[in-house]
């Protein structure tokens, strides 16, 4: 760091992401994106007379996005707003619902992204165990007066709450944001999108960067009442009003009015990951019970760094936190079927060594 960087910042650890080899020469298990190409609905989206149009700014209000999100999503406009990534839209919302008086209560095992945020923006973080199992139980989010984030299904655990028991913890805090982080949601777990009309206080945010291909694309949606969206966008025009470029709203647009494309690729990595969960339980893992696109497994036969290493060698990156309670875990992100096939053929390799 230079001598010029502020000692606030210096105090910041940022976050790691998970390695981007640009060589192609892995199997890519590492960050739970999807192995199925975007819709061929979104490759026509983006075209050369699109990248013409690249010397315009974009649609700040990202009109055409919203419209097909709100027809897709069953709500206004105004209550969405497009985000560079569901990253941007959580820190919006942690700028605007949180301060250094008013604290973010999370998981002590959840998206590393939340705690960074915190840091930077000198925001106390209340940070709640999960049970043993890697359960949340609810009841530890009642009347706490602090602004929440619970990533549903959490990460990495792959767990996932019903929606009655987010419902719980809405009601529990009247006063308070509760910010539902649904990256994984279309992989099996209930969306609270249902809920925005009832509760006020709701704020559901998804991605396109898992269930629709487009993580290099940067869009995620941020979803809730009107106010709490207004509030959002009073972040983003005092930051950067074309958050969204040209070739991803058209990309985006085009993905979500592609729901067959996405039934069929989200379905199939549903059975994948059944598959593949119960290929690993057959070797003695123990795996927990994901509703995401990757699944959470240890072994006490390698421990969970070592197992890694094993694995990039042979040429398959998985994710490895070296984080308290879950150094012995590893984050398999579901590919396709012949990319899981291999995986178990080089697990069986690594593990008879
Ligand atoms: N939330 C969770 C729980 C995640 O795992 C991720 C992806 N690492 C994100 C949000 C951010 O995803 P993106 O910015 O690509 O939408």
């Amino acid at each position: 760091m230079s001598k010029f960087l502020s000692p606030t910042l210096a105090a910041v650890t940022p976050y790691t992401p998970g390695e981007q080899p640009q060589d192609q020469q892995y199997i890519k298990l590492n960050t739970n994106e999807s192995p199925y190409l975007p819709s061929p609905a979104v490759i026509a989206a983006v075209s050369e007379h699109e990248v013409e149009k690249l010397r315009l700014y974009s649609d700040p209000a990202c009109a055409d996005l919203l419209k097909a999100a709100a027809a897709h999503f069953g709500l206004q406009p105004e209550q969405i707003m497009p985000g560079n990534g569901s990253d941007e839209n959580l820190f919006f919302a942690l700028r605007a619902f949180c301060d250094a008086d008013h604290p973010l209560a999370y998981a002590d095992i959840t998206y590393g992204c939340y705690g960074v945020w915190c840091g930077l923006m000198h925001i106390p973080s209340h940070i709640i165990p999960l049970k043993e199992d890697f359960t949340l139980d609810p009841k530890d989010y009642y009347g706490l007066n602090q602004t929440i984030v619970l990533a549903n299904p959490n990460a990495p655990t792959g767990i996932a709450l019903p929606r009655a028991e987010i419902e719980g913890i809405l009601k529990a805090n009247p006063n308070n944001v509760v910010i539902v982080d649904e990256a994984y949601v279309d992989f099996g777990g209930e969306s609270c999108v249902p809920l925005i009309d009832q509760y006020e206080n709701l704020l559901v945010v998804q991605t396109f960067s898992k269930s629709r291909q487009l993580a290099g694309a940067r869009l995620g949606l941020a979803m809730g009442n009107a106010k709490l969206i207004a509030d959002l966008n009073r972040v983003k025009f005092s930051l950067n009003p074309y958050n969204i470029n040209r070739l991803t709203l058209k990309a985006g647009q085009a993905a979500l009015e592609d729901t067959a494309y996405f039934d069929r690729t989200r379905a199939a990595i549903v059975d994948t990951r059944a598959w593949t969960k119960q290929q690993l339980e057959q070797r003695g893992f123990a795996v927990l019970d994901s509703r995401s696109n990757f699944l959470f497994a240890s072994t006490d036969r390698k421990d969970g760094d070592t197992l890694y290493k094993e694995l990039k060698k042979n040429g398959i990156l998985v994710r490895h936190f070296d984080a308290p309670r879950i150094q012995n875990w590893l984050r398999i992100t579901i590919g396709t079927p012949e990319q899981m096939q291999t995986f178990m053929e080089t697990l069986d390799k690594i593990m008879e060594e």
